[in-house]
């Protein structure tokens, strides 16, 4: 897809990635296809068990994004970019490999192949079903009403799914139409500044929506 040349030390570390990691089997758009209609299938589920919400309840769809918004903040600067024990393969791939095969010089996927350098591996969307949405469903389900553990499970499915697509935009090419839409390109920079690696452990640490990184002051300026 991309034709610019690449840096150096990405396309050492490219090549290197594919002849250890070859995954003869692996089919990038069934990846993309699997999260995508995984997702949407839960949230369609979780949406036609609602009956009757009442405008309280609906306050569950803006608590439980502000919730996903600081997962993904705090998972991102802690894990992903620290090694923690139990959670090495997360640091593994992300700042090992993702950070690697990405830099802010060599942002876009060369074809398809390259997607599960970007999308979570199909294993990790059932570990964050089974593991996250559904016990903390249930329990907004057993304390709040049925309507609040649904709304919960169908918006933080949307939000995986929201930060699964827009991280996917970050790394197309930039000639691509979907990258050139507005907000598109400003969220695109601001992830594209975090694949600085003199810059990644300490600015931009949300990939959706820069919420956290304004609120804790993390947002990189141009001085
Ligand atoms: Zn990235
Ligand atoms: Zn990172």
């Amino acid at each position: 897809m991309s034709v610019a040349p690449l840096p150096e030390s990405v396309a050492k570390f490219r090549t290197e990635y594919r002849r250890t990691e070859r995954g003869t089997h692996y089919v990038g758009w069934a990846h993309f296809a699997f999260t995508s209609l995984g997702s949407l299938s839960v949230i369609a589920f979780s949406l036609s068990r609602l009956s009757e919400v009442r405008p309280l309840e609906w306050l569950m769809v803006p608590v439980s994004f502000l919730l996903a918004n600081a997962a993904e903040y705090f998972g991102h600067r802690g894990p992903m970019h620290h090694r923690r024990k139990g959670l090495e393969l997360v640091y593994r791939r992300h700042t090992l490999q993702h950070h690697h095969f990405f830099t802010h010089e060599a942002m876009a996927f060369e074809s398809s192949h390259d997607f599960r350098m970007v999308l979570f591996p199909p294993v990790l969307l059932l570990f964050f079903l089974g593991a996250i949405a559904t016990p903390l469903g249930a329990l907004f389900f057993a304390l709040g009403s049925p309507n609040a553990g649904w709304l919960f499970v169908a918006t933080a499915m949307g939000y995986f799914l929201t930060y699964e697509w827009l991280h996917f935009c970050y790394h197309l090419p930039t000639e691509h139409p979907l990258a050139r839409l507005p907000l598109m390109a400003r969220l695109r920079r601001h992830h594209t500044v975090h694949h600085d690696l003199a810059r990644m452990g300490r600015y931009n640490f949300n990939i959706t929506f820069p919420l956290c990184d304004w609120l804790l002051g993390t947002v990189w300026k141009q001085r």
